[in-house]
């Protein structure tokens, strides 16, 4: 064979800059890899009472027609959202995942003389989405430990940053990983402090969770602001997080140049055909609420009962601080079987995040964390 070029030089320099995002470990290579068996899983978010049936049902009658390309304008599922959140079909673009329009948003808006900004201990795919781009990264100090949002966005940093050259500006509410979130006259005065031509991409991956009365109703702003794009998933409550289903809700010229840039049939005939149904589910969603509001607090009071502080959380997940480097007692608990997320990639190494379970998964966590807790007691 002939030699290999060095790749990595003839990569896009935006490229070269990137490290790959690590998702949480499977449970089946855990299962593999450490001979445990029945291995639990409680490190993507995903939603422990899985999709609602009518989603399962929609998607296997689908399957005898996979041979046909899907729907690639997403016909069905765009106008069925667009009459739920009481907005227009012509502002919704769907895409593989939201993690999909993340993306497609910095290849729209992003040239490597442009800027984005960010939020320290925000979600990490903002910054891979913007690296990719050659664009540059502003990444905004993010809020204190001891404050009322550990590690969450700090609005004020975050306007500091922005300048002639931004086009993006990132914001998760909540955010993953820190469960921290942004009340609506806050985060209104900082869309309305920004210039229009900056985009405003409001990532709402786990709005349906939130049951804090100062949560905004950001859709009703799109009205009065049109540089805001909100972006939303069937990946998290909605428990369809391996077909990858995602939106997002623009003004309609925004939709018009992510539709330019998107594949044209990026989300596929069973995603379309899964979220369609479950969006007619609204007893599973509420069941799903209802779990996770006691999960989350079992969790908690456990973290308590350990001697542990943990972060308020409005979504299914919370990050708890183990008072020591977090890498032992992750390795403990998977050898317990619980998988659980190791947040150390966010510049958080004492820190875990853990996805709310059911009610026995979360015990089992505890315990699990309980012993792992007297395993690698000294451990600095
Ligand atoms: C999980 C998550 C997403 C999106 O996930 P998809 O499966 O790609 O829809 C987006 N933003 C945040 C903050 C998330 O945690």
């Amino acid at each position: 064979m002939r030699t290999a070029p060095n790749f990595a030089r003839l990569a896009a320099r935006g490229v070269r800059a990137l490290t790959p995002y690590v998702p949480g470990k499977p449970a089946e290579e855990l299962e593999r890899e450490y001979g445990v068996r029945h291995a639990l899983k409680l490190a993507s978010n995903e939603n422990p009472l899985g999709p609602s049936p009518l989603a399962i049902e929609a998607a296997r009658a689908v399957l005898a027609e996979v041979a046909l390309y899907p729907d690639g304008s997403g016909f069905r599922l765009r106008r069925a959202l667009a009459d739920q959140l009481n907005v227009e079909a012509g502002q919704i673009t769907l895409g593989n995942g939201s993690n999909d329009l993340l993306v497609l948003l910095a290849e729209a808006f992003l040239t490597p003389r442009t800027e984005a900004v960010f939020s320290q201990f925000g979600f990490l795919v903002y910054g891979l989405a913007v690296a990719a781009t050659g664009a540059r990264a502003r990444m905004a100090p993010g809020l204190p430990a001891g404050h009322a949002q550990p590690y969450g966005h700090d609005l004020d940093a975050m306007r500091a940053m922005v300048g002639p050259r931004t086009r993006l500006v990132y914001v998760a509410n909540p955010n993953n990983p820190t469960g921290t979130w942004l009340e609506a006259d806050a985060l209104q005065s900082f869309i309305a402090s920004l210039p229009p031509r900056v985009i405003v991409v409001l990532d709402e991956a786990y709005c349906e969770y939130v049951e804090e009365p100062g949560y905004p109703k950001a859709l009703s702003w799109l009205a009065v602001y049109p540089n805001l794009v909100v972006t939303r998933t069937f990946s998290k409550i909605h428990g369809l997080a391996g077909l990858r289903v995602g939106y997002a809700i623009s003004h309609p010229r925004v939709a018009e140049l992510l539709n330019r840039v998107r594949q044209p049939f990026n989300v596929n005939a069973l995603g379309q055909a899964a979220a369609l149904a479950s969006l007619a589910d609204a007893d599973h969603m509420a069941r799903s609420r209802t779990i996770n509001r006691h999960g989350l607090r079992q969790l908690r009071d456990g973290f308590v009962a350990n001697g542990l502080r943990s972060s308020p959380s409005v979504a299914n997940f919370v990050l708890v601080d183990c008072g020591r480097a977090a890498a032992g007692v992750y390795e403990h608990m998977l050898r317990a079987g619980v998988i659980v997320r190791p947040v150390a990639n966010y510049g958080l190494p004492r820190h875990l995040r853990f996805t709310v379970g059911l009610s026995d998964q979360n015990t089992r966590a505890l315990d699990a964390l309980r012993a792992a807790l007297v395993a690698t007691e000294g451990d600095t």
